[in-house]
């Protein structure tokens, strides 16, 4: 008998030229002009080292954003792969309804070890918005479960120019006109304080004679309206979306304060300034700050997969707790909710900052970082650099004097990040701001070449 030749085919990968067609034919990018992108050689990642990415061509980059700000420990570290690996081996997902997981077990133990002293409970989903979007729905819950029920405590406080995420509770409370305004028909009413921007006061203070009079606001509404009000949305320290804008020191301990005076919820959302960013792991333990509740996400894996957690007080946690027939269950629960892989990830992400000290190094980067920004900074185009440890905010103005802005349409941060991508340093900016936030352990002189890429760039 004649064998005949197997049929099985070789899977033969797809060619460069194929998969830069296909991604143009095929795939919708997020927060991008497709018909801009269509004409483009996308830019395709293949593989990455340490603080490096590599393009199918070959071509070098330094992930000066972190892949979006969520990489820590740099690309393929061993203690996250292996965990990875070896929680594969059990199994990659089983629900959190109705069972529990030991990865999931074991890292809400110790999330509540690091965190604000106060929060004892962690509730899992998988982005960043789904984490406020669960803060929200608690906050509002709560709220109706006290005794008597304060029903009308729905509604928010938020900064002006904040970004909470992209699902329609997390617009609400966000301020980016260009992302939010369109979807108002989908939103909830919020009451927006302007931002601590002092850069660009909107009161036209200085800090510090202006006694921080840009919270006064917030004071106000706090004690005309409480009775209506369930919580205080805010990115602690740093509201990165808004360009960086750095709060005052003592501003996030003011607004605890007001929140406890006037007995409404404190929310933080430290998405982005989480797990060591600002140098500390959490930017409200730069205050000693407790929030209510405290959403997590983008560093909690060090980059690798999609986890976020809200932590709650026991205050609120047992606000929901009762007889299944008082339906004080919280009803909310998303498919992949506590996913092994994503917790064992983020085991491995929490013991390297123990076996790296990762803080400490952040802070000296983060010194270093401020050294070599300096003829940066006396750049002519350089309005303004605002850093909190290894996030740093370089602000492009058309009028150094006047701190004129650039028009949007100029487009000159993306402008000068397509030059930095020529010399190999992969940035995302925003609007007219530069937005650099690389992994936390960048070596002595992957810190100078991104420095002096960027220096080269605006010159
Ligand atoms: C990125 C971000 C979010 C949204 O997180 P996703 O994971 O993108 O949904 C929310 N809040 C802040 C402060 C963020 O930076």
């Amino acid at each position: 008998m004649v064998r005949k030749k197997s049929k099985k085919k070789e899977l033969v990968p797809p060619t460069p030229a194929q998969l830069s067609k296909w991604d143009r034919k095929f795939v919708w990018h997020p927060f991008t002009q497709m018909q801009e992108w269509e004409q483009d050689d996308p830019l395709i990642i293949e593989k990455a080292k340490g603080a490096y990415l590599y393009d199918i061509h070959g071509h070098k980059y330094l992930d000066g954003t972190s892949s979006i700000w969520v990489n820590l420990h740099g690309h393929r570290h061993p203690t996250i792969d292996k965990a990875i690996r070896e929680q594969l081996h059990k199994v990659a997902h089983s629900t959190l309804l109705g069972a529990a997981s030991p990865p999931s077990i074991v890292l809400a133990k110790e999330l509540i070890k690091i965190a604000p002293k106060g929060l004892s409970r962690v509730f899992y989903s998988d982005d960043g918005s789904t984490a406020v979007e669960v803060a929200l729905k608690m906050a509002i819950q709560f709220w109706q479960q006290q005794s008597p029920p304060a029903k009308k405590k729905r509604k928010f406080v938020r900064l002006d120019l904040a970004y909470h995420g992209d699902t329609a509770g997390s617009m609400s409370v966000g301020g980016v006109k260009l992302f939010h305004e369109r979807f108002k028909p989908l939103l909830v009413d919020t009451i927006s304080i302007d931002a601590p921007y002092c850069y660009r006061c909107p009161l036209k203070l200085q800090y510090p004679s202006c006694e921080m009079a840009c919270i006064d606001p917030l004071e106000k509404e706090l004690s005309s309206r409480h009775k209506e009000i369930a919580g205080v949305v805010i990115e602690p320290m740093v509201q990165a979306v808004a360009g960086m804008i750095t709060h005052p020191p003592g501003y996030i301990s003011r607004v605890r304060k007001l929140c406890t005076q006037y007995n409404v919820l404190m929310i933080a959302d430290e998405v982005a300034t989480g797990f060591g960013r600002t140098g500390q792991m959490f930017a409200c333990d730069h205050e000693k700050v407790t929030p209510d509740l405290m959403a997590v996400a983008k560093g909690l894996t060090g980059g690798y997969l999609p986890l976020a957690a809200t932590l709650a007080t026991e205050k609120i946690y047992q606000a929901f707790l009762g007889n299944y027939d008082e339906f004080k269950t919280f009803f909310h629960g998303h498919s992949y909710t506590g996913n092994a892989l994503g917790c064992a990830a983020a085991l491995a992400n929490l013991e390297i900052f123990l076996a790296e000290k990762t803080l400490a190094k952040v802070r000296t980067n983060s010194r270093l970082f401020k050294q070599l920004l300096k003829p940066v900074a006396a750049l002519p185009i350089v309005g303004d650099i605002r850093q909190s440890g290894m996030m740093v905010g370089i602000e492009l103005v058309k009028n150094k004097e006047t701190r004129e802005p650039f028009p949007l349409t100029a487009r000159i941060g993306h402008e000068v990040a397509m030059d930095c991508r020529k010399h190999g340093l992969l940035i995302r900016p925003i609007g007219n701001i530069l937005v650099v936030m690389p992994p936390l352990r960048l070596t002595v002189r992957e810190l100078r070449l991104m420095t002096s890429i960027l220096y080269r760039s605006l010159k």
